[in-house]
Order: structure tokens, then C-alpha cells, then sequence
């Protein structure tokens, strides 16, 4: 992705406390944001979960009294065969049993859509009528798992594992938070095919596969979406992230990986919503920013961040960092670096290395001038740590490896043999190395 070049007087470091530079950020960024969303609260909630056709009364929930369920509207219908052998036996296997037992079952979700753009799922997901206990007794190895949320893990040699879903439905509007809130607090709540795709984030994560038919099972829009290369929330963007702000960090996650557009009202409401994302559940936000590192695309994925001000909430301390030091500053290439490492391996580095990467840079500004740099260093991450609840073990690795860098870049780095932390290191300074040489080229 192209890096724009800011002006000289933006790349100077003005001399402010952290709160004053973000405020700045946080002001100009709001002048530019355009406010496209209208409407009141209940207006969107009815508007996020769409359409009625026919009612009736089920009994069988997983959670609630009798509820009225609706059948929604006959899905568009996209024939649609992939190359042999594009799906997972194992999960064709899943689908197959479930639907000859007279269940409903499908591919959902990230496969499909990566199959349609034409990038290799890393997992195949079915979701299906039968319920928990039901596809628990069609798979002998098999078992449930989950308390809050409850599906199947289909064991099959090798330790692969075919997760199989329950049919969910959008949680009612007495499920979520309290007050005015819309955040989601329990979605347990079993639905029907159609509702379990309008529950879904994205239209290009909606999607749904029946591989006897071969054919895409389409109630959100998403084929047109996948066709124009856009990703668009399912409903309003600006409730479907108060929901669950998380979904912020997935949508530039995906926009990032599969090098989609970002439509403008949700990229709009994204920025409007943001300061939702400090409602989060902290473990989910450390570890979605983990996923946006590990998916080959994480300069492309951090910089929309930034570029979003999501990065402003998420990682303060890197967000004035980017915006202090020039365009070419050694962060971007790191994480170029990151990207072609995950690519060459088919993997992507470490958890540590991965923090390393996108800390690292603000992190060795921090301890500069200090004569304490493993204490500036601990004073540096301590808010993180309780911010995205980083784990402890992670930081003080990270304050390690600070303090071990220096050493090894001078080529002294036989003295900390002992360290497990020492390859990491290495890697670290040889990424560090290739980013400063790319910079110069
Ligand atoms: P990846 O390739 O990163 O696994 P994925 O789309 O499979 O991408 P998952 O986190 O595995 O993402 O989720 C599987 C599916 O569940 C998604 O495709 C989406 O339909 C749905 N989903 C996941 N998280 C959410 C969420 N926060 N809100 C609504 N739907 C979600
Ligand atoms: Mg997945």
C-alpha cells in the first residue's frame, strides 16, 4: 500500500504530553469525518435486524422463554463450483452426514468467502440445524465445547478439527447491555439458517455453501460485495460496531488481508465509533491485533488502523510515535518485514516477535536517554498491559529483548547464549537490519 508523504511541520515532534498529541489527532481527524450516520438508537436497532415475513412460536431454545421466530425470505442462489479438491474432505464429510440425517448444514463463513476470492481457507466451518446434542451423536468423535456458546469440534485424524455450529440469531434487544448501551452481552440464542447469516458481521462473511447443490446461498448481499471487492457491514455500521466494537478491528482485518475496500459509511462509522473499542473485552482486542499481525497483510492492517484513529485507542503510545517521525520510519518497514517473513514460511513469527515488531520502534525511543532502561521500559508497556491485557510474560519478554538488542547489534551477542528470549532477539535485529537496508535502497 502506498504511504503518503506528510508535510515537514506534521512530522515534527511537538513538544506535548501523550493526552495533548492524541486530542490534536482526535480533533483533526473529526473535522474530516463526516458524520453520514442519522437516525435514533431504536431506529437502528430496527434497522440492523432486518426484515419479517412469517411468525410462529418455538419452544426449543438454548436460552429464553418461547420466543416469536420469524422465516425469513428465500436466499439468492449463486451456482458456484470451486477446483477439486479447493474443499476439506473432513468438513464435506460433516456436511454430508448432517443433511442425510435430515438436518440443514452448510460451509459458512470465512471459507467460503476465501474461496471466492480465491485465497486458501485456513479453516472450513459448518453451521447446521441439528443442535449440539444432536451432531454430538451423529460423530462418535466428536464432543462439545464452549459454556457461553455452545458447538461441536468433529475430530478426525491428525488433530483436525471441523467445528460445527448450532444456527444462530441476532441476540433481542433485552440481551444487550444496559442503559442505552448496544453492546452485546449474550448471543446464545438459537435461529434458523437466515438468521444465523444476518447475525454475521460482514456481507462477505455471510455467505453460505451447500456443497451437494454447489451452490452460494446469498441473504445479505455478499456475492455483490465479493464481486466489487467491498466490505460492508451486515445492517447499520454504526450499531453493528457499538455491538460489538471488536468488529472494527476484524473489518480492517479482512480489508487488509483479502485487499478489499473499506465502503465509506462503514469506514465513517468506524471512526465514529471508536472510542467503543475501550468497552471491549480486553483479551479480545491483544488478541484480534495479534490476528491483524499474523495474516501477511499486518503494514497494510496497522496502517488502516492508524489511518482510522482505532490505533489513537488501541495503542496510543505507537499512534503519536507514527505520527511524530517521518513517513519512512522504520515501523513500516519492520512490519513489511513481518509480512514477508509470514509469506516465506507459510507461518507467521512468534507472538513475541510479532509485539517486538510493532512495539519496539516507541519502545527504544522510550528508554533512549534513560541510565534505567529496563525500568523506562516496564514504565512504557505498563499501559498496555493493562489497556489490551497484554500478558505479563509477553511485556517482560519484551523488556528483554530491549535490553538484550543494543548487544546483539554490535555483534555481542554470544555473551547471552543462556536466554530463550536470544533467537527471538536475533530475529528481531536481522528484520531490523533488513528494514533499515530497505529504507536506505
Ligand atoms: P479467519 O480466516 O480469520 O478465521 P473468519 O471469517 O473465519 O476469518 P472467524 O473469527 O473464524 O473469522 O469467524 C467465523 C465467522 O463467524 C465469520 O466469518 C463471521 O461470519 C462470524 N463472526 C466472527 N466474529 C464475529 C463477530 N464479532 N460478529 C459477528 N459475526 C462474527
Ligand atoms: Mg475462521
Amino acid at each position: 500500500m502506498a504511504v503518503s508523504k506528510r508535510s515537514a511541520a506534521e512530522s515534527k515532534r511537538p513538544a506535548t504530553s501523550l493526552d495533548q498529541r492524541l486530542a490534536l489527532r482526535r480533533k483533526k481527524r473529526e473535522e474530516r469525518a463526516a458524520r453520514r450516520t442519522t437516525g435514533s438508537e431504536p431506529e437502528r436497532r430496527r434497522a440492523a435486524q432486518p426484515g419479517r415475513s412469517r411468525r410462529f412460536f418455538v419452544e426449543d431454545e438454548e436460552r429464553g422463554p418461547r420466543r416469536e421466530r420469524t422465516v425469513g425470505p428465500e436466499p439468492q442462489r449463486f451456482a458456484t463450483s470451486f477446483a477439486p479438491g479447493a474443499l476439506d474432505p473432513d468438513a464435506e464429510k460433516v456436511v454430508r452426514r448432517l443433511t442425510s440425517s435430515g438436518h440443514e448444514a452448510y460451509l459458512v463463513g470465512g471459507c467460503v468467502r476465501d474461496l471466492l476470492v480465491g485465497h486458501r481457507p485456513k479453516d472450513f466451518d459448518v453451521a447446521t440445524s441439528a443442535r449440539p446434542e444432536e451432531v454430538r451423536a451423529l460423530f462418535r468423535n466428536s464432543r462439545i465445547i464452549g459454556r457461553r456458546f455452545r458447538l461441536v469440534h468433529v475430530l478426525f485424524p491428525h488433530g483436525h478439527v471441523v467445528e460445527t455450529a448450532t444456527f444462530r440469531r441476532n441476540p433481542p434487544v433485552e440481551a444487550q447491555g444496559a442503559d442505552d448501551s448496544l453492546l452485546i452481552v449474550s448471543d446464545n440464542y438459537f435461529g434458523d439458517a437466515h438468521e444465523d447469516a444476518l447475525r454475521r458481521d460482514f456481507t462477505i462473511n455471510g455467505l453460505f455453501y451447500d456443497v451437494e447443490d454447489k451452490t452460494v446461498l446469498d441473504w445479505v448481499g455478499g456475492m455483490e460485495h465479493i464481486q466489487s471487492r467491498t466490505l460492508q457491514t451486515i445492517g447499520d455500521p454504526v450499531v453493528r460496531f457499538q455491538e460489538d466494537p471488536v468488529r472494527m478491528l476484524r473489518a480492517v482485518k479482512f480489508a487488509a488481508r483479502i485487499d478489499f475496500g473499506i465502503a465509506p459509511e462503514v469506514y465513517d462509522a468506524a471512526v465514529q465509533c471508536r472510542g467503543a473499542l475501550a468497552m471491549a473485552a480486553r483479551p479480545r482486542l491483544s488478541e484480534e491485533v495479534l490476528r491483524l499481525m499474523r495474516g501477511g497483510a499486518c503494514q497494510r492492517s496497522i496502517w488502516l488502523l492508524w489511518e482510522m484513529g482505532l490505533l489513537d485507542v488501541l495503542l496510543p503510545e505507537l499512534s503519536v510515535y507514527l505520527a511524530d517521525v517521518p513517513d519512512d520510519s522504520l515501523v513500516w518497514s519492520l512490519l513489511v518485514q513481518v509480512d514477508e517473513r509470514t509469506k516465506q514460511d507459510s507461518t507467521p513469527p512468534d507472538d513475541v516477535v510479532l509485539w517486538a515488531a510493532l512495539l519496539l520502534e516507541p519502545l527504544l525511543e522510550a528508554v533512549e536517554a534513560e541510565k534505567d532502561r529496563t525500568r523506562a521500559a516496564h514504565d512504557f508497556l505498563e499501559p498496555i498491559v493493562e489497556r489490551l491485557n497484554l500478558p505479563r510474560k509477553m511485556s517482560d519478554a519484551l523488556v528483554r529483548i530491549v535490553t538484550m538488542l543494543p548487544r546483539i547489534e554490535q555483534g555481542k551477542g554470544s555473551r547471552l547464549r543462556k536466554s530463550a528470549l536470544l533467537p527471538f532477539a536475533q530475529q528481531i535485529a536481522h528484520m531490523r537490519r533488513d528494514a533499515q537496508a530497505s529504507i536506505k535502497s
